[in-house]
């Protein structure tokens, strides 16, 4: 079969197409045979070896398809079952050998992009607002990169929970995005005070919490725009990872600093299927809607590295297999 495969970390251009041979499915296991393979940051992450693993590798932590074999003691899945999947690094390929603990039937009504692009950030998102810090009615919530993928979700699941949605985006036209995503203020973080501007849109209120996906750069300016007892839930790198910080400077204003992953909130079957299904469902009445901005084809997951490390991804991008 035909997959993407990194022989050792570096850019984007050290992605390539190969020919492997067909995985074979094991006790509690299904094959499936892809149809779309969602990109996304951690990709880039273990590409250029941010996240360290064992190389050569295959990459992509989701996908969608239809099974096309199902391994010894797999109750609940069939042949020709439609499906999406969470999996370790092996999605950007014709077929894929995955765990049920990770896999989900689509509704009827959810197509197979919108399944390949809603699980990783779809998932990321419902936990955080829900796990990380559960936002209510009356929150005032600061998301950055709202015009991206995760982003997109996070503000129209806070609005969806009753907060009032402050966004950063580096350009206007990404601004207009996030609005019509939800977001009630944007901040154009590539050129004004994030701190200042929240003060002035909060009447000096302040914000109960800081979804920060972007990491290194926003760090600081995400800590200085919160309320006493805030919380700032720090969940990602896209621009390099957050330097050590001094225990100490949480005192200022009792805040609680969160490093959280998806993995650990969907760890248990209960877990991944309860958030699952909350997902599919709020997909399905139309609560929360997935963007697909890109697609590309297997053969040119170059550009599709390239393309999320520009900064123009503004959703989900996708690979069609
Ligand atoms: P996005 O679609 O949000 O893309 C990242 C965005 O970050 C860019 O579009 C850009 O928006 C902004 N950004 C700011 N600075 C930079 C920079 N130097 N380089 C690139 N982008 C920058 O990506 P995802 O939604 O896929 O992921 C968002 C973050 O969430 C990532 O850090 C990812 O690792 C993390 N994540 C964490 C998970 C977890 O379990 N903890 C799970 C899933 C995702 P703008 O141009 O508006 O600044």
């Amino acid at each position: 079969m035909k997959a993407i495969q990194v022989a050792k970390p570096g850019d984007a251009d050290c992605l390539a197409l190969v020919d492997i041979e067909k995985p074979t499915v094991q006790a509690g296991t299904v094959l499936v045979k892809n149809k779309y393979a969602g990109v996304n940051y951690i990709d880039t992450y273990i590409r250029s070896g941010l996240y360290p693993v064992s190389m050569p590798t295959l990459l992509g932590r989701e996908g969608s398809g239809v099974i096309e074999q199902v391994g010894q003691g797999v109750t609940g899945f069939n042949v020709g079952d439609r499906v999406a999947f969470l999996t370790v690094n092996n999605s950007y390929a014709e077929y894929s050998v995955v765990s049920t603990s990770k896999l989900i039937k689509l509704p009827d009504d959810v197509p197979f992009d919108v399944g390949a692009a809603c699980l990783l950030q779809g998932l990321t998102a419902l936990t955080l607002v829900t796990r990380s810090y559960k936002v209510k009615k009356g929150d005032i919530v600061l998301v950055h990169a709202a015009a991206g993928g995760t982003g997109r979700i996070l503000v129209q699941l806070c609005k969806h929970y009753g907060a009032t949605v402050i966004g950063t985006t580096s350009t206007e036209e990404k601004a207009e995005i996030a609005r019509q995503s939800g977001a009630d203020h944007i901040i154009l973080y590539s050129k004004e005070s994030v701190p200042d501007r929240v003060r002035e849109i909060t009447g000096g209120k302040m914000v109960n919490v800081v979804f920060d996906g972007v990491g290194k750069s926003t760090f600081n300016g995400s800590f200085d725009s919160l309320a006493r007892c805030g919380y700032l839930v720090s969940f990602g790198n896209a621009s390099g990872k957050v330097p050590p910080i001094e225990i100490n400077i949480l005192s200022r204003g009792n805040i609680v600093l969160q490093r959280p992953m998806l993995n650990d909130y969907i760890a248990t079957q209960e877990e991944f299927d309860d958030a699952a299904n909350t997902l599919m469902s709020l997909i399905s009445e139309k609560k929360v809607e997935i963007n697909i901005c890109k697609v590309f084809d297997l053969a040119n997951a170059v550009d599709a590295h390239k393309y999320i490390e520009a900064r123009l991804s503004t959703g989900k991008v996708l690979i069609k297999i």
